[in-house]
């Protein structure tokens, strides 16, 4: 099958390169020069496991290509896939003007019969709204098709490969027939391909996303109370986690959710509710418990640094005492009364940031909670120096020289009075102990990720704050 993928970006790439590994010939277009020109020389312009390999492998076969013409690409293949970013407008609501362009111009190129297919997340009703546009367009044949993307940056490739379901929604059951039959060899273990109408499908995504969100700002509203009452959300998570009815996917408490799906799809879903007079009270609030996790993270660091805990260690240290497990009780913190200004708390103090991409084995930083939290601490007057095994390029877009960027994570610790870990690469998962100890001048561990065992630090000499512990 001749497939064109219009939009190389995240989910572009990895749907050409995956048609393309099961010996569909593929043409991948996209606006941006240099990167169609890097593609072309096997160089990817993301980071995800796997994706240059496979990469490689079909542009040397022939099967795989990149180019800037989009009429080339729409005379060349049978079915044309729209993967172009929709990101939010001002007040929420998905920008799609990208999608509505290149549909236009997809069809304007059209020359015999073909199948759009919208990957892009679109606004329920969308596929109808353009499927209209395009017929007053053109008189050519063509059939619409809506088919959500669901992978994770990461493990995109597996998740393309083996997806749970693949989604169809059409109103034209043989063109629905024909873009499920792309989706065969991934499916050979019995996922299901559900054929359903436009609209179903376009909420099957949003629905998805809003799922997966409010798993997660459930769960750090249950660490928040935990920090109050004393209770461990590692115990609770578990209990509740092992509940056939609840399942422990997306139950671990952090810093709160980022990247380029959740947030905007979350409040995409919320202002098309209230476009067609309808509130999602409950979806409405997961964002704004998302946003204000990330807050709560950075008062909890200053509520240390204002306390007498700070100086306390710091006399201990110098005194070569060994330091009292109670320094790391969350639940005191809350309660301590500040022994001096709150917002003068972190002024010059040397924070060290573990982790800046909105999750691991990506380079994403799109909404990462890092681009939350290090804009805040700097603002309180910290001196920011932050690593990442591969998010550096993307964060020097984001923080100019506003932070100082370390070579290594042990590079970052110098010197500092505190690590905050923000994003749970492997890399930082069993780091040395003593020469963390050995290298900071606090050895103070604020956990966003909870990965590290509590116990273990407290009995190597750090303090340790973890979420809801
Ligand atoms: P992206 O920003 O990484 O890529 C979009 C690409 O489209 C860019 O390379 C851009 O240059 C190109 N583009 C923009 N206008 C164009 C035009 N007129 N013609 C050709 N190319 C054009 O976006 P992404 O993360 O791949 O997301 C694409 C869509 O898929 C979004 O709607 C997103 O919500 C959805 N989605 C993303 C993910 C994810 O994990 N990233 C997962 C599922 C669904």
């Amino acid at each position: 099958m001749s497939i064109a993928i219009i939009g190389a970006g995240y989910v572009g790439i990895v749907t050409g390169t995956c048609f393309a590994e099961t010996g569909n010939q593929v043409f991948c277009m996209d606006v941006d020069e240099d990167k169609i020109q890097l593609l072309n020389k096997g160089r990817v312009p993301i980071f995800e496991p796997g994706l240059t390999e496979m990469i490689s492998r079909n542009l040397k076969d022939g099967r795989l290509s990149f180019t800037t013409n989009l009429e080339k690409v729409v005379k060349n293949a049978r079915i044309i896939f729209v993967a172009v970013g929709t990101p939010s407008c001002a007040d929420g609501f998905p920008d799609i003007s990208s999608v509505i362009r290149v549909c236009e111009a997809v069809t304007s190129s059209m020359n015999e019969y073909k199948i759009l297919v919208l990957k892009s997340t679109v606004p329920v009703g969308t596929s109808e709204i353009i499927e209209g546009k395009l017929n007053r367009q053109t008189d050519v044949p063509f059939d619409l098709v809506s088919n959500p993307e669901f992978l994770k940056e990461g493990a995109a490739l597996e998740d393309f490969m083996k997806p749970d379901r693949v989604v169809i929604g059409s109103h034209s059951l043989a063109a629905a027939e024909e873009v499920g039959g792309l989706y065969a060899p991934f499916v050979m273990r019995g996922a299901p391909v559900l054929v359903m109408d436009p609209r179903s499908a376009e909420m099957i995504k949003y629905a998805s996303n809003a799922m997966l969100a409010c798993r997660i700002s459930f769960i750090n509203e249950i660490a928040n109370l935990c920090e109050h009452v004393g209770a461990d959300i590692q115990w609770v998570r578990k209990g509740l986690g092992t509940d056939r009815r609840i399942g422990s996917d997306f139950l671990y408490p952090g810093i709160g959710y980022g990247g380029s799906c959740f947030p905007k799809d979350v409040r995409g879903l919320v202002q098309l509710g209230r476009k067609v007079g309808y509130t999602p009270h409950l979806i409405s609030k997961v964002d704004e418990i998302n946003q204000a996790q990330s807050k709560r993270f950075v008062e909890k660091i200053l509520k240390f640094f204002s306390s007498g805990i700070a100086q306390d260690l710091e006399r201990a240290l110098k005194q070569g005492k060994k330091i009292p497990e109670h320094f790391s009780e969350v639940c005191d913190l809350w309660q301590l009364e500040p022994v001096k200004e709150i917002e003068l708390a972190l002024q010059n103090k040397n924070v060290a940031v573990w982790g800046l991409a909105f999750k691991p084995r990506t380079d994403d930083m799109r909404e990462a909670p890092s681009t939350r939290i290090i804009p805040n601490l700097i603002e309180l007057g910290a001196k920011v120096t932050v690593y990442d095994p591969e998010a550096l390029d993307e964060a020097r877009k984001v923080f100019g020289n506003t932070v100082e960027y370390a070579s290594g994570s042990y590079e970052a610790l110098q010197g500092a009075d505190v690590l905050i870990l923000l994003t749970e690469w492997n890399l930082f998962r069993h780091p040395e102990l003593d020469k963390m100890r050995e290298v900071m001048r606090l050895p103070v561990i604020f956990d966003g990720r909870n990965q590290y065992v509590r116990t273990d630090l407290i009995e190597k000499g750090l303090v340790y704050f973890g979420i809801g512990q």
